[in-house]
This record gives structure tokens, sequence and C-alpha cells, in this order.
């Protein structure tokens, strides 16, 4: 891209609001064309009554069903493909379990596609050649660690990448090569001040880090600002999803009032998670998204569950690509531990399955230091409660284990007296969230 000091991409970032709903209604059009051709698509739109050549106008899209986690789920994800399998070169997962994960693939034309975006949320928060950038996101099938490497070497700054966890070596490299920008996640971030203060050190005065990009997990303001006065960085707030691309979906400007959904490359719907009507402009719903540039495996009006509104008024930064608030919760019972994706059934599944579990658990998350903590409360099964204190050990250690391969963060477990937990006539509340960014603003 031909970056002008401001924006990376300006014929895509200074686009007007009408020169961006021509060009969205154009990608749809296309996006509809290429589904249109597969088998998967021919038969979504037969059994809605759909006819994709028949979209004169974005709000066509809202006679087409809505998809979400259960339609990609099961089955062989290939057949979401609108390419020969062959013209795949990549494929990411969302951040859990195997058994829970969505697959994406993408071809070689949609990782390109994704670095530029990327690129883009990168050098408007202000990266660029000159910056070293320490990438402490888990590399591997989740999106937030190849997504921004290959975005900040298309910058041309130098990339660390450290991937998570290690923190002491995190801030020895932070410290050897001069990093001035880090992707992390905010949870991460606080932790990592501790282990700043037990190593003797202050990441403002001992470290030349100017820049934080903030993603995977819900975190408030307050958060926010915490890490930008703590760290003397500027903090910019990343969302994404893997079924969008990854990271690069909305992305924080410099007036840091709401993230810019990058609407040449996805068309964003809000609506009511109860009726899935669109709510009245500025509301707050749950974000819809239709992949408008992608080639591998385009999805329609999926459905990300994910709470937030659509900013109004006009940004001062001068980009008229729409804002949505930063994520305010979710309209599903998933929660993110340490940026990893859970489901109370996954735990539910991993119980059932263990000999001596009683009829309840529980699960509650504090903050406990910096970091996010999973307790698990589980209730014994009557005869192993009055047994022997070695058997419940056992047991408590088993449940660990097995939770910890299907939700891949290690919980503590808390075996307690049947019948301890409340059970009452209603929903139960499976998941009890006291962790600090839970309860602030
Ligand atoms: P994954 O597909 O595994 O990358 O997970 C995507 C999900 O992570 C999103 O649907 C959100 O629930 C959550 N997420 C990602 N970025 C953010 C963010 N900046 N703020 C809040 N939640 C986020
Ligand atoms: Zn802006």
């Amino acid at each position: 891209m031909a970056a002008d000091g401001m924006h990376w991409d300006p014929v895509m970032e200074t686009m007007d609001g009408e020169e961006l709903r021509a060009l969205q209604l154009k990608r749809l059009r296309g996006t509809l064309e290429r589904c249109a051709g597969s088998p998967f698509y021919r038969e979504w739109f037969k059994e809605a009554g759909f006819d994709p050549a028949a979209v004169f106008s974005l709000e066509d899209i809202r006679r087409l069903p809505f998809m979400d986690k259960d339609t990609l789920r099961g089955g062989d994800p290939t057949r979401f493909l609108t390419v020969p399998k062959d013209d795949v070169v990549r494929m990411h997962s969302s951040s859990g379990t195997t058994g829970q994960a969505t697959v994406i693939f993408h071809t070689a034309r949609d990782v390109e596609a994704w670095t530029e975006l990327v690129a883009r949320c990168m050098y408007m928060a202000g990266v660029r050649r000159s910056d070293v950038f320490q990438n402490m996101m888990g590399y591997g099938l989740f999106t937030g660690g190849l997504g921004f490497h290959y975005a900040a070497e298309r910058i041309g700054a130098m990339v660390i990448p450290a991937g998570s966890g290690n923190s002491r070596r995190q801030i020895q490299l932070m410290r050897d090569f001069h990093t001035t920008a880090v992707h992390v996640i905010p949870s991460y971030a606080l932790y990592l001040l501790e282990v700043f203060a037990d190593v003797g050190l202050d990441p403002r005065g001992d470290t030349d880090l100017r820049i934080a990009f903030l993603g995977a997990e819900p975190h408030t303001e307050s958060l926010r600002r915490r890490i930008e006065e703590s760290y003397g960085v500027g903090a910019f707030n990343s969302y994404g999803l893997s079924e969008m691309c990854g990271p690069g979906v909305a992305f924080e400007c410099p007036a840091k009032l709401g993230m810019h959904v990058w609407e040449d490359s996805f068309l964003v719907e809000v609506v009511d998670p109860g009726t899935l009507e669109p709510v009245a402009e500025g509301g707050e719903g749950e974000l819809v998204f239709t992949s408008l540039n992608r080639e591998g495996m385009p999805l329609l009006r999926y459905r990300t569950r994910d709470l937030s509104s659509i900013v109004e008024g006009t940004c001062p930064c001068g980009r008229e690509h729409r804002r949505i608030s930063r994520i305010k919760g979710r309209s599903d019972d998933m929660f993110i531990v340490k940026g990893v994706n859970i489901f109370p059934m996954q735990v539910e599944k991993v119980l059932l399955g263990v000999l001596g579990v009683g009829s309840n658990y529980q699960i509650v998350l504090d903050t406990v230091g910096a970091m996010d903590e999973m307790r698990v409360l589980v209730e014994v099964a009557g005869e192993l409660w009055h047994g022997e204190v070695r058997e419940l050990n056992r047991l408590r250690s088993r449940i660990m284990e097995e939770l910890r391969q299907e939700v891949l963060v290690t919980p503590r477990v808390e075996l307690v007296e049947p019948g301890s937990l409340p059970a009452g006539e209603g929903k139960a509340v499976r998941v009890l969230d006291e962790r600090e960014h839970a309860r602030e603003d």
C-alpha cells in the first residue's frame, strides 16, 4: 500500500460513507455470487427462498437466515468452501477446544487481505518501520499470533514472535531488543506488571514501549487506562473473531472513541438477540457480520454473540467507517479466561463423565493477583464425601486434568458437600463472574 503518513490504505480509509455503501453493495453481490456456486450455500439459499441475484440494496441481506457457531460445528468444515480445496493455504480455528472449535480456511488472497487489514490497524495506531513489535499472543491455531505477525512485517517493523507466557523472558526480550509495540491479552498485561515488580523493573522507565494492542477478551476503559499509565503506552482496543479472519475486524484509531469496523471488508448489523430484528441506530445489540472480501470461506450474517452498539456521529480522525463500542458482554453463556473461549457445557460434559461427581457444580471466575482464575466447585457423590480423603484428592486431580484437556485452561477444582451449591427452581447460575473487569464500568 502507498501509505500517506496517516493512513496505511488512503483509498479505503478516506472513503466517505456513500462510497463505502456502494463498495459494500458491490462486494456483497460478488460474495453472494461466489456463494451461489457452492453446494452448501445453494441449499442454504434454497431453503430460505433467497435469490442471491436479486440483491439490490444492503438491506436485502436481511432476507437471509443467520449463521452462528452451531451452523459451523459438526460435519466436514470444507463444505463451507467457495473455492476448490487446493486453493486453501491456511486454516485457523477459534480459541477453545477441539470439540467446540470452529475451523476457518484461508486462500492466499484471504491471507493477503487479512494482512493488509491488520497492517491498516497497526499503522493507524502509529506503528512504523522503525518499530520493534513483540507479539505476546499465542502462535498457532489462534489468529492473534500470525495475524499481527504478518501485518507488522508488512509495515516493515521488526517482529519478535515471542508467543504467550514465559514472562521473565518477555521482559528480557523487551529490554534487549528495545521493543516499542506489543500485542497482549489485557489480563496478561496486568499480570506482567507483577513480574516487572518481581524483577525490580518499571516498564515506564526501563523499556522503550510506546504502543500496546489489547485484544481477544473483554476489558474495561479503566483497565485500559491502568495499562496505559503503568506501562507508559498508548493502548488500543483490537476486536476480531476467527470466523471473519481474526484480528482486523474493528480497531481503535487514536481518537479512541470506539472501534472502526472496516466496512470495505465487513458488513455489520446490530440485532436484538431476542427478536433478531435490527436495533434502533445507536442501540445495544448483538454484532452480526457478513464477510465482503473473503474468497475461501465467506460467511453471511454470522451471529457473533458479542454485545455492542454503533457509536453515533463522526469520528474526529475523519474515517467514515462506522465505529462500534467496546464489547459489553455476550448474549450466550460463553466466557473468556486468559484469552481462551469457554462454554459452561464443556465443563458439564467433563464432570458428567467422571465417576464420583455429584449432581451440581458452579464455575466461579475471580481476579487473583492480576490474573483471571477459574474455580470449579463440584459437589461430590454422597458415599465418597464421607469416604477417604485420599479418594477425594484423587477425584480432584482427575477432574482438574480432564478439565484442563477440555478447556485448555487449568482451573482450581474444589470438591464440596452434596447439596451445598445453590440449586434453585429456575435456571442454574452456572457461572459467577467476580472478576474486576466484570464489576467495573
Ligand atoms: P476467536 O475467534 O477465538 O478469536 O474469539 C473471538 C471472540 O473473542 C470474539 O467473538 C469476542 O467474544 C472475543 N474478543 C476478541 N477481541 C475482543 C475485544 N477487543 N474485546 C472483547 N472481546 C473480544
Ligand atoms: Zn477514528
